[in-house]
């Protein structure tokens, strides 16, 4: 692993995320020559994928707007430096104080994703006395090639407006009074590596957009939201998502000259995280060999939650290569990083790398069984 330096790592406590900064600035500048030309595109950063303050005001200072899916996460987003109005608001579940909190400070867009979302924005923005920009969620009705969990656009997922009831609340937007319609919010779902899946998005908006022409309706503005994946097999080979063909694949399908907002979150941040972890046990199964770490899936819940597949390397051993079922010390089953690994033997005090960690790594982690949260250590921090 690039910049591992074990004397460097001794003192500090695992498991930890460590972040490669080079690795982010590449990534930041290849989005920008992606899209260098292109001037109608809009790049906002996801802070789902991760909101440790540090990446959060790196990013912002590349002018990256933000993508926010709760009062917090704004929040969290102007402290970090991002401009209010290069924010935008998703989620179907907006409470009242998170929309009071984002028109005072003058958020750039609403994505709304129900007419009574609507109707409750429009009300608070009326006894602030604003108006609310406002885009809709459309459900395109897509199945993206992902984790069923992790896909969004298919009609039957809570998420967005389907279309059959697009021209009726687009109508209602522009008969409030409090609101102003200002475009259409779209997102398939999450680490999606089949560029087809996003021409199909860019043909299913145009069809969309026509049928609104055709009707009379506007379309304002177009946002295709997120969703790029990453190579969690090969970080190494493949540090840098395929912005180009992901670019490509709107550039070249989307018939639509207005201003076009992209959402990227995973692409964005996970190569540069990796969960750095000890062993603490070596365990020998009936049929099995458990390397114990000290990392669990409050650091890291993804392999827990998608079945997600992350590279784990030992990084301090050149044993003689050995398979592992990699654990970790909660009290759940499903508290496994790997089945029969093969890493070089591993040994008590081990440091094991996970890999491609950055994005719904730390964001997700937790305190279950009253274990501290991790921190985050920076590749600047140990020179
Ligand atoms: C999570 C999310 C994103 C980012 O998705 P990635 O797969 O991390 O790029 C973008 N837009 C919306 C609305 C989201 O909920």
């Amino acid at each position: 692993m690039r910049g591992f330096q074990a004397e460097k790592f001794c003192d500090i406590r695992t498991p930890f995320y460590y972040y490669d900064l080079e690795v982010l600035k590449q990534t930041l500048s290849s989005i920008k020559s992606a899209v260098s030309g292109l001037d109608n595109y809009r790049i906002h950063y996801a802070i789902k994928a991760n909101f440790n303050p540090k990446i959060l005001s790196f990013i912002a200072q590349e002018g990256l707007g933000a993508d926010c899916v709760s009062g917090g996460e704004i929040k969290a987003a102007i402290e970090a430096g991002f401009q209010p109005d290069s924010v935008v608001f998703a989620g179907v579940g907006k409470r009242d104080d998170e929309i009071r909190y984002a028109l005072s400070v003058g958020i750039g867009r609403f994505n709304v994703e129900s007419p009574a979302e609507l109707e409750v924005i429009d009300s608070i923005a009326k006894q602030i006395g604003v108006v609310a920009p406002i885009s809709i969620r459309v459900n395109p009705n897509i199945a993206a090639h992902t984790h069923s969990n992790i896909a969004t656009g298919h009609e039957d997922n809570k998420f967005g407006i389907n279309y059959p009831d697009l021209p009726k609340l687009i109508s209602e937007v522009q008969s409030l009074q409090n609101v102003e319609f200002k475009g259409l919010h779209y997102h398939i779902g999450s680490q999606i590596l089949d560029m087809k899946d996003f021409i199909a998005l860019a043909d299913r908006i145009n069809e969309i957009n026509e049928e609104l022409k055709s009707a009379g309706l506007p379309i304002g503005d177009i946002n295709v939201g997120g969703g790029l994946g990453i190579d969690y097999q090969d970080p190494d080979a493949n540090p840098i998502p395929d912005f180009a063909g992901y670019f490509a694949a709107f550039r070249n399908n989307l018939k639509y000259d207005g201003i076009v907002h992209f959402e990227l979150g995973r692409s964005v941040v996970a190569q540069c995280g990796t969960l750095i972890n000890r062993v603490l046990y070596i365990k020998e199964g009936i049929n099995k060999k458990f390397a114990i770490i000290d990392g669990s899936m409050t650091e890291l819940i993804r392999p827990a939650l998608y079945n997600a597949k992350h590279k784990i390397q030992n990084i301090s051993s050149n044993g003689a290569p050995t398979l592992y079922d990699v654990v970790g010390p909660v009290c759940e089953s499903s508290d496994v990083f790997g089945q029969d690994i093969s890493l070089p033997e591993c040994h008590r005090g081990d440091f094991i790398a996970i890999r491609s960690a950055g994005a719904y790594g730390e964001s997700m982690s937790s305190c279950y069984n009253c274990r501290p949260l991790p921190q985050g250590v920076f590749s600047d921090e140990l020179k």
